[in-house]
């Protein structure tokens, strides 16, 4: 018989009871160092004081209330994310395939507003993902979770990511722009060329095309700056962020220049809990803590030293793992053994991670981990290699 919850979840047979920092404790007792951070979500680790505070505070105060009334908490929040980044306006919703949704439909929006209604289909990459929604499959384009639900949402053409031959060669005359994410998370921590975002941003200009940036997994800090765009020196022209936003809480948003969010006008677009005075309290307390001075240099300085120690783990084990990806704490660490083996071996050691396309290990910690912690992760790691290769050995007679 199915079980109550449904199984669509290939789940670890773990619950957890607390957390604290970067650390969690099992129901069972144990303690795990959580390096998977619920999936780039939990930013500011477990029971973090200022979060805490923040959304017990709201939620004594109130939590919903729609956005049929104006919300101050959402105000200030998009006042603050907007004077952070290139965007002038925000809409907040509650995961990331709903911002893709949203940035989606803003883009097409854009064109049709300005005569030029036939543009409104996608390029986007092979090895993307962008969420679960209908349109979001179609945007993700992987074959394996298409199947079985229909024809896929109309729009989106797929090309080799890191190929600006195959981008141009994609532009047709219904294209209406180019949607990526900064660094590939699902497919494997995969970063392109550091001149990628920079031509995309010339070619789009040159078409005419609109640029957006699925920054979900990328984005409130995760690679050392607010967004990884900023890294390139480019502005997009619109970005979704979900994740980490809400430090464990349940919020999205779309960010956007002001010549495509002016068409989003009342009636077209919207969500019933979207950017409630408790997400934005969360979205609040978490932005207060990202943009304290010094925050995000110590993100990239963890992020250093994490992948220094892992490139020393590949050199020591190189028939389990073989290459170091990433930027900040998005780190990708490529397995030549099977990546079930060695995220097993590592939980085996205290050490929680998440694994991604390519047989990757994806490297994910809270925000707010120490030095201290990243020291005791690598020899976590470097215990779980030197088992998953010493079984190795054992099978091979
Ligand atoms: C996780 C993720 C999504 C989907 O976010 P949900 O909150 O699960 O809908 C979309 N894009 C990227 C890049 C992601 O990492």
């Amino acid at each position: 018989m199915i079980s109550a919850l449904l199984p669509n979840y290939a789940r670890a047979d773990l619950a957890f009871e607390r957390g604290e920092g970067a650390w969690l404790w099992s129901t069972d007792g144990r303690r795990f160092l959580d390096f998977g951070a619920g999936i780039a979500t939990s930013s500011l680790g477990h029971n973090h004081p200022h979060l805490v505070k923040a959304i017990t505070e709201q939620a004594a105060k109130v939590m919903h209330v729609s956005n049929l009334y104006r919300i101050p908490q959402a105000e200030r929040l998009a006042a603050r994310l907007v004077e952070a980044t290139f965007a002038d306006s925000v809409f907040f919703c509650n995961s990331g395939a709903e911002a893709n949704e949203g940035m989606v439909k803003m883009m097409r929006r854009a064109m049709a507003q300005t005569g030029k209604p036939e543009r409104y289909r996608f390029i986007c990459f092979e090895g993307a993902f962008h969420g679960r929604t209908l349109g979001m499959l179609a945007a993700t384009g992987n074959a394996k979770y298409l199947e079985g639900f229909g024809p896929p949402v109309e729009g989106f053409d797929h090309v080799p990511f890191d190929n600006m031959n195959a981008v141009r060669a994609a532009i047709g005359p219904n294209t209406a722009g180019i949607i990526l994410e900064p660094i590939q998370g699902e497919g494997g921590v995969r970063a392109p060329d550091a001149r990628f975002l920079q031509d995309l941003r010339k070619t789009c200009d040159e078409f005419g095309l609109l640029l957006g940036l699925d920054e979900v997994q990328t984005g409130m800090g995760r690679t050392g700056k607010l967004f990884a765009y900023m890294w390139s020196g480019i502005e997009p022209d619109v970005i979704s962020s979900a994740k980490g936003i809400g430090g464990g809480f349940p919020l999205g948003a779309v960010l956007a220049k002001e010549h495509i969010a002016k068409y989003l006008i009342p009636g077209t677009h919207g969500t019933t809990y979207g950017g409630n005075p408790l997400a934005c309290a969360a979205g609040n307390a978490v932005l207060d803590v990202l943009l304290t001075e010094g925050f995000l240099d110590e993100v990239e300085r963890m992020g250093r030293l994490l992948q220094t120690g892992l490139r020393e783990i590949v050199g020591e084990y190189p028939g389990v793992v073989d290459e170091v990806r990433g930027q900040g704490l998005l780190i990708g660490l490529h397995c030549v053994a099977p990546v079930g083996e060695v995220q097993a071996a590592a939980i085996a050691e205290g050490l929680l991670t998440v694994t991604a396309g390519e047989n990757t290990l994806r490297i994910i910690p809270p925000l707010i981990v120490r030095e201290s912690e990243c020291e005791q992760g690598l020899a976590m790691l470097r215990r779980a290699c030197a088992q998953v290769a010493q079984s190795a050995k054992v099978a091979v007679p």
